[in-house]
């Protein structure tokens, strides 16, 4: 089947999330005929079998960890024991980094070994997945955070997920036929964005990396009051590239 990805959600920031405004559910991605679970936040066990056509959460090859904040791995727990008949078939890899699969977090211990594999996620670590390749960018986010390139069929597709703005930040994504980047705030001088982006830093973002087509997503509640496909259409239009806001359910294909 052709590569294709699909937002099973698009919240970011706890008040999104408690209000489910947008899904906080994560990213299902088939890539190379490997199917992933990036990131699955509450509800996407829930989103997966809402999803048209059915998305079947027994069928993932891998689930992927950027970070263990609670909006990127609650669900991870119940998604594991899918992928692996409840611990009875061990098949799947788990990826996550360390501090999601040692320190105080959402990942319960005990399915941590139902996996044929658990992989933690390093930096500059380079993955495989049947003939899928993927790799790390070391976010700066509070936690211990990995932002992710995939390369599949000959594209290369990057997500910038939660991270503070660094200047060094867009040179790790360079050529991307598609690149991903969680927005949660609206305002550039936000005190929060010590950790996370603002519009204005995505735009930056796009422009030193300049991807063919970019996708924003993990909104906060600025970022929604502010309407983000009116926002992406008008960012498109300043920098003369194909940029979207990503919606609940929206596939892309690659
Ligand atoms: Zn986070």
């Amino acid at each position: 089947m052709a590569d294709y990805i699909k937002f099973l959600g698009t919240a970011g920031g706890r008040f999104v999330v408690a209000t489910q405004l947008r899904y906080s559910a994560g990213t299902w991605l088939s890539l190379s005929g490997q199917n992933i679970m990036l990131d699955p936040g509450p509800g996407t066990l829930v989103r997966c079998w809402a999803s048209r056509p059915k998305l079947d959460p027994r069928k993932l090859d891998a689930i992927i960890i950027s970070h263990h904040h609670i909006d990127h791995c609650t669900d991870a727990n119940v998604l594991v024991e899918a992928m692996t008949g409840g611990g009875h078939q061990q098949r799947g890899v788990l990826f996550a980094s360390l501090q999601a699969l040692e320190s105080d977090s959402p990942l319960c211990r005990y399915m941590q070994s139902f996996p044929e594999r658990t992989v933690p996620l390093t930096e500059d670590g380079q993955y495989a997945l049947g003939r899928l390749r993927f790799s790390t960018v070391v976010h700066r986010h509070g936690v211990e955070t990995y932002g992710l390139i995939f390369e599949s069929e000959g594209k290369r597709l990057g997500f910038v997920v939660d991270t503070a703005y660094f200047d060094e930040l867009a040179g790790h994504y360079q050529n991307c036929d598609l690149l991903i980047i969680n927005v949660v705030l609206a305002e550039k001088d936000h005190p929060a964005t010590d950790r996370h982006l603002s519009l204005w830093h995505a735009e930056q973002i796009i422009q030193q990396a300049q991807p063919a087509q970019a996708i924003l997503t993990h909104f906060g509640m600025g970022v929604l009051q502010n309407k983000p496909w009116q926002i992406a259409a008008d960012m498109s239009q300043r920098l003369g590239r194909d940029i979207q806001a990503a919606r609940d359910g929206m596939k892309v294909k690659l």
